[in-house]
C-alpha cells in the first residue's frame, strides 16, 4: 500500500507505479490519469497505448480510455530501410477533439498528436 502524494488516498502500489515527473513521489493511478488528461489538453502530444483488439487508446495505467475512430494497417520502413509494421489511427480525445497516433514496429508505445481544425 501506498499514499498519493496528489489527494493523499491509499492505493495499492506494486504493479506499475506511478510517478510524479522529476520526482520520487507516487501518485495513484486516478491522479496519473488526470494529470496525463491535463498534460494533453495543455501540449497538443502523447505517449499512450494502442489497445488493438478493444479498439482503445489507454495510458500506461489504464485509467485514461479514449475510442479509436479509424485504424490502419500497413508496412513502413524502420531504420536502415526494414519493413515494420505500422498502424496510423484516430480516437477522440479528451475535449472530443480528434487526435492522431501512430504505433511502429514492436513498439507498444503510440505517439499521439492532436489534430488542427479546419
Ligand atoms: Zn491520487
Amino acid at each position: 500500500m501506498a499514499r498519493c502524494a496528489l489527494c493523499k488516498g491509499i492505493f495499492e502500489s506494486g504493479i506499475g507505479k506511478c510517478r510524479l515527473k522529476n520526482s520520487d513521489a507516487e501518485i495513484c493511478r486516478e491522479c496519473a490519469a488526470l494529470l496525463e488528461r491535463k498534460d494533453m489538453i495543455e501540449t497538443g502530444v502523447a505517449g499512450l497505448y494502442l489497445e488493438e483488439t478493444k479498439r482503445e487508446v489507454t495510458d500506461w495505467m489504464g485509467g485514461l480510455q479514449f475510442r479509436v475512430t479509424a485504424m490502419q494497417k500497413s508496412m513502413g520502413r524502420g531504420f536502415g530501410g526494414a519493413r515494420v509494421p505500422r498502424i496510423d489511427f484516430r480516437f477522440t480525445g479528451p475535449l472530443g477533439e480528434e487526435w492522431y497516433g501512430r504505433v511502429q514496429g514492436d513498439m507498444q508505445l503510440a505517439r499521439c498528436k492532436r489534430l488542427v481544425k479546419g
